[in-house]
């Protein structure tokens, strides 16, 4: 097995070659801080709503090499979360956001067709099941008949035959990508279009909309902060997150198991767990299986083992073959993992930063191949001056509670991640967890801290 920290995804689509880093002061109309989907889809949208503007990325490392070239290529909208998006919001912005999210995940397909991006763009739906008999009932409450049905166990067992699947529910609308291809796509077509990108120009200090690396300085009318799980460092977006990770192993070519499991509709799954399992195939017949069960990460430091952490990795493997026994002799060819941005109402945000002239997204706590295509039309919009359209929905400007102050954030964080690996493993093995597991377990909603999913 390759602990690559990189992930298979990137090696491949064949990472695109390295841009030189900025060098010298340049002049543009929006600078963006990050290239991954955040910035990527931002800058795109800007262009889509003024053609001329001048455009610059500035992303630390190389474009897609972050979350975004690595995750588990589920595109989700935000259909499920309905019911905590009308606790937040209220009934008609939040179907209003469902909405804009659904066509995000219709809008990337149309994109990679357009664009002639190959990313194995492909609708499925996406079923999050019980795999255990505490997660029994999770997501009724989202379930409408229509966008969210639900399933019983025989019903899930069709689609995907692990004998742990028990029931669940199905949100119709989604998709899943190759999401290395889908990255390094936007990158090529941005370029095509006269936007300016410098990899490896890491911005230190941003005044305004001036952003500043090593190299130069970018001096714009607006900034747009798409820096993901690296916000936790940025003083002003300090509080808004915490940093957890996730993980996900890749079997080698397993045609023959997918076949015999029926799971051939290409279904994206999550399981009930709060540190949930998400598992998909590929094309080659392989299977992806995650698990957010990572640790907190300190401060705003997202590399080690947050990217690969060889105990969290060995458990999501003996996971693997619990949800298919099938797999027990076949090989995992690879293991990856990465920072994931966790925000207190597991939504992701976008606001706009003291001064007014730079805006931020980001929170998405695991869930951003869709979502960050919608937050990337919200803060194009922002960028351009405009206060209406995407830049009018919910979860722009809303001031989302904030997150405990460091340590407390980091030692609390890390008791109750124990916690709730022993509360699901507990829970799993059809055993009751002990007390204070429970009561640790509980704690993160009444503190405003939240650990994933
Ligand atoms: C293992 C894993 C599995 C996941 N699975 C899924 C999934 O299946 N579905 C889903 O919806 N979501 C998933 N996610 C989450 C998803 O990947 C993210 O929500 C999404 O990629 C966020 O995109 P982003 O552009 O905001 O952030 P990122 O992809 O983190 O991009 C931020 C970029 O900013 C750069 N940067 C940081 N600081 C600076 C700076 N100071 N100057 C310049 N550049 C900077 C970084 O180098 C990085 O390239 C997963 C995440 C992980 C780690």
């Amino acid at each position: 097995m390759v602990h690559d920290a990189r992930g298979w995804w990137i090696a491949e689509a064949g990472p695109p070659p390295l841009l030189p880093a900025l060098a010298g002061d340049v002049d543009a109309d929006v600078v963006v801080i990050g290239g991954g989907y955040t910035g990527l889809w931002s800058a795109w949208h800007v262009l889509e709503a003024a053609p001329d503007a001048r455009v610059v990325v500035l992303e630390a490392d190389r474009c897609g090499f972050g979350p975004s070239g690595r995750n588990g290529g589920f595109v989700q909208s935000m259909t499920f979360s309905l019911p905590a998006l009308r606790r937040q919001y209220g009934s008609p912005a939040a179907e209003e956001l469902a909405a804009a999210s659904e066509e995000s995940v219709r809008a990337i397909g149309d994109w990679c067709a357009e664009q002639d991006v190959d990313a194995w763009y492909r609708p499925a739906p996406h079923l999050i099941v019980s795999a255990a008999p505490a997660h029994d009932g999770l997501g009724v409450a989202a379930v409408d008949g229509e966008r969210v049905v639900a399933l019983n166990g025989e019903q899930v067992r069709a689609r995907c035959a692990s004998p742990l699947f028990r029931e669940g529910v199905e949100v119709k609308v989604g998709a899943t990508v190759q999401p290395a291809r889908l990255a390094f796509g936007l990158r090529e077509r941005l370029r095509e279009r006269g936007v300016r990108i410098f990899e490896r120009s890491r911005v230190g200090a941003l005044e305004g909309a001036m952003a500043r690396t090593h190299g130069g300085r970018v001096r714009a009318g607006a900034a747009i902060v798409a820096a993901g799980a690296a916000a936790a460092a940025m003083p002003p977006l300090r509080d808004r997150i915490t940093v957890s990770s996730s993980h996900i192993v890749l079997t080698e070519p397993v045609p023959d198991v997918v076949e015999a499991l029926g799971w051939v509709g290409g279904e994206a799954i999550s399981d009930g767990r709060t540190l949930l399992h998400y598992l998909r195939t590929t094309p080659d017949g392989r299977i992806a299986f995650g698990w957010a069960g990572g640790r907190m990460g300190v401060g705003a430091r997202t590399g080690g083992r947050m990217e690969v952490d060889p105990e969290v990795v060995a458990q999501t493997r003996a996971d693997l073959v619990r949800y298919f026994p099938a797999l027990a002799g076949r090989a995992i060819e690879h293991a990856w993992g990465g920072p994931i941005d966790v925000s207190p109402t597991h939504l992701p945000h976008v606001l706009s930063l003291p001064g007014g002239r730079a805006h931020a997204a980001l929170g998405y706590t695991g869930n951003g191949v869709g979502p960050s295509h919608l937050a990337g039309r919200a803060l194009a919009a922002l960028a351009l001056g405009r206060r209406d359209g995407p830049a009018a929905l919910a979860i722009v400007g809303a001031a989302p509670r904030r997150v405990p102050p460091e340590p407390l954030r980091v030692t609390g964080a890390a008791l109750i991640r124990r916690a709730l690996v022993a509360k699901e493993q507990a829970e799993q093995s059809g055993r009751r967890p002990g007390a204070v597991v429970r009561a640790l377990a509980a704690l993160p909603g009444r503190i405003g801290l939240h650990i994933v999913r």
